[in-house]
This record gives C-alpha cells, structure tokens and sequence, in this order.
C-alpha cells in the first residue's frame, strides 16, 4: 500500500494498526492470489472461445420485445453458455428471476408425480426447503406427490458415497448435489468430489438425472460440474456468471432432453424457448460473462483475505484461510450477535452504494430465522457484489462473499474488521 492510499484509509477510519495487521496478512497471500489469477486467465480464454466459436456480434446485443421470437442475442447466449460449461443446451433467461427459481423450474421440469428426488449432500439450501416441501409450503414438489429423500453427511461434512446408493430407489428420478455449502458450514464441494458422487449415483442406474446447483462456484476451477458428468448446472446471474454486471437472471446448462423439459415449463407447453424476450439485458449478460472470471478471482481473494486475518484473531473459518477454495462464500463465526452484526455493518460501511445506511436483522422470505444482510450494492441483492450475510442463530456466523474489485473487497474487508475493533472485540 503506497503512502497516498494509506492516508485515504485513514480517511475511512481505519488506523494504522489495522492497516500493518493486514499489509502482513496480503504479503503472505501472494503465491496464492498468483494462482487465482492463472486460473482467472484460464477461464478468460474458455469464455473467449466460446464467444468467437458462435460469432457473437454486434446484432447479438440487441433485445427484442413482446413475445420474443427469433431473439438472436438471446439464442446466441445460450449457445455461448452451452460451450463454455460443455453441454448440450442452456437456457439464460432474465425470465429466470433468481437462483432458486432456476433449481425450482429444472426440478419441477424433470420430475412428475410419483418420482422421488434425493439429495446426495444432505440438508439442501434454506430456500429449497419450500420449493421440495421439507418445509410445508404452497405449491411444493410434496404438493405435486413428488418425494424427497437425503444421504447424509458424514460427521466431517464430506459425501458419504454409501448413504447416497442407499437414498437411491427404483422411484429415483434425480439426484441434486449441492457444490457450494450455502447456510452451512460443511465444507463446499470440489469438482472432483462431485464427479464422485455422480460416478455413484450412475453406477447404481444411469438414467438417474444428476444436477448440480451450482450457485457461487462458477469459475472458481479450471472445470466445471458438467464436465465430470453432470446432467444440469443451476446458477444466479447475480453471483458468478453475471460477472456483477447482470441485473436479473438465472441459467440451467444440461443435456438437451432436461433443458427441452426445462424450456416448457418456463413459459408453456407448445412454446418453450421460442419465446421471452431479452428486452435491454443483453449486453451486460454478454459483457458480464466476458468478465466473470476475473470477477469471480477478485471474489476469491477477498474471500481468502478475509478468512486469514479473521483467523489470526482466533474467528473461526470455513474454509480455513489456508484451505483449497471450491466456491466464493466465505463463512466467518463470531460465536455471539455482536460480531456478526458489527462484520456486517463493516461490510455495509464499505459500500459504493446505500454506505450511510446500517443493516438489520429481518425475516427474509424462504428463510426460518431473522437473517442480517449487508450489501451496498448496484444490483439489489446482489451477492457477487461486496456483501456478508448470516441467520441471527448459533454460532453467529457470516457469510462474506463477493467484491466486483479486489481493491474494493480488499478495503470492506479491513473496514469490517476496523468495526470489531472499534466495538472492542478484536485487539
Ligand atoms: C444463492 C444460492 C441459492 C439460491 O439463489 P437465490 O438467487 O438467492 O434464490 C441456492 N443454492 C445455493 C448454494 C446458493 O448459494
């Protein structure tokens, strides 16, 4: 840090103190952050090839209205999509409201009545709770005599191979494998652990469907879900792949048979992917993707910066801070409210937007406890932006992802840690 940026850090409140403690916490990340960027250069070039292979041009950042039909921009996305994950198909649709209404419409398009899902990495992401029925919520899978069942974790949170050949029955029609660990603090999957449980879950019947939600692990590896055998890929355009640019949208990449189901359940039987229109989307959904990668490697060190200077403190990290990263979350737990609360309004504090406000616990629809949220960003709710989030219960943990920037994420990370010490619970 040079010495005018050190004075406008001063400027922010953060003292000098803090500023050591971290500058020594970066000069021990160097190696690592060299690696994150090899692979952020890796998966440019992905992205790129996929881009030039469909001849993306300029005609293709134009939307269309109304129905939609021969939307070129949108249909060329798509194919971009399919290239760069290897799949057959993908949709990617502003239509898509949010992550879950993409895991919500690739279950509800390939299961019928009298099937049985089974998730192979336990307890699935609060918000899937309702969409399965775990939870008794209006027009659920449970509604519609879809079944659940789970293969639980083993004591240290990694997949159990036997428990999920046991979950599987004659009524199994798909298996939803969760990369990243969400509300937990499991740890998140690697691509290699899912081509694991995907080599299971095949060996046991081949026509099962596998699925991944894929949620803040995109571009974190050199690979991707769907290249070890997944049949669909679920994500949120406003995490990873929207690269912080996409302001609305989900996407399923998968084989085309799942992603036909998927095209009609989306709008209507007989219509499929012929319509909805990609009105003004187009151009941030391309560009977003384009910057992705980088995006998501400026995430990723945020995360590890986070989770080594917190630790030094004795603030327990999942991952630890020196651990392999298999998505972008960083879960920090600060073992009482006070901690989380004040991680948060650090987070908030840092904010390019909405900075003057301070967060506060609320009852999040498709959550069970209050939840606090920080996040100033220019997308609302979006969480590859700067943003740290956690249910108000035991152990108090935050989840801190994102950072569009690394001088950004570098800076709300000190700045959350300056608000612990401010409020006398670090140093
Ligand atoms: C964010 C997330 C979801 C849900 O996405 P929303 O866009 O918040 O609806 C599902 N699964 C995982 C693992 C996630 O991280």
């Amino acid at each position: 840090m040079n010495d005018a940026t050190k004075e406008l850090y001063r400027e922010f409140g953060i003292s000098d103190k803090v500023i050591e403690i971290s500058e020594e916490v970066l000069t021990s990340l160097k190696e690592r952050f060299q690696r994150i960027d090899e692979n952020a250069d890796l998966c440019t070039l992905k992205v790129l090839k996929a881009f030039q292979k469909n001849n993306v041009n300029e005609s293709c950042l134009m939307g269309t209205t109304g129905y939609g039909y021969n939307d070129l921009g949108r249909d060329t996305l798509e194919k971009v999509y399919a290239d760069y994950f290897h799949t057959e198909d993908c949709l990617v649709r502003p239509q898509i409201t949010c992550g879950t209404h993409a895991l919500a419409l690739a279950l509800m398009s390939n299961l019928r009545p009298g099937d049985e899902l089974v998730s192979a990495v336990g307890k699935p992401y609060d918000t899937l709770e309702e969409v399965i029925g775990i939870r008794p919520s209006v027009g659920s899978l449970a509604e519609y005599g879809i079944n659940y069942a789970q293969a639980d974790l083993n004591e240290d949170g990694t997949p159990n191979l036997e428990n999920i050949k046991n979950a599987i029955s004659d009524k199994t029609k798909l298996v939803t494998i969760q990369r990243s660990k969400g509300y937990q603090t499991r740890p998140s999957l690697s691509v290699a652990q899912i081509a694991d449980i995907i080599k299971t879950v095949k060996s046991v019947r081949g026509d099962i469907i596998c699925m991944v939600d894929n949620c803040y692990g995109e571009f974190v590896e050199p690979i991707e879900p769907s290249d070890v055998g997944a049949d669909m890929v679920v994500g949120s355009l406003i995490k990873n792949p929207g690269g912080g640019l996409a302001q609305v949208g989900g996407y399923i990449a998968g084989t085309k048979d799942c992603i036909e189901k998927c095209s009609y359940r989306l709008t209507a039987p007989g219509l499929g992917r012929e319509v909805g229109p990609s009105l003004e989307a187009l151009p941030r959904l391309y560009q977003g993707f384009f910057m992705a990668p980088t995006v998501t490697a400026s995430a990723l060190k945020s995360a590890i910066f986070a989770a080594n200077l917190f630790e030094k403190f004795g603030f327990e990290s999942f991952p630890a801070g020196s651990e392999e990263r298999h998505d972008i979350i960083q879960a920090i737990t600060f073992g009482k409210p006070e901690g989380l609360i004040a991680f948060c309004e650090g987070i908030q504090a840092a904010a390019p937007v909405d900075s003057s406000f301070a967060p506060e616990p609320w009852d999040m629809p498709g959550y069970d406890s209050k939840v606090i949220m920080a996040a100033g960003a220019f997308t609302s709710g979006s969480s590859i932006e700067l943003s740290a989030d956690g249910p108000l219960r035991e152990p108090y943990t935050a989840y801190f992802q994102g950072g569009i920037t690394w001088s950004h994420g570098k800076f709300g990370i000190i700045k959350a840690f300056q608000t612990l010490v401010d409020k006398g619970l670090i140093l």
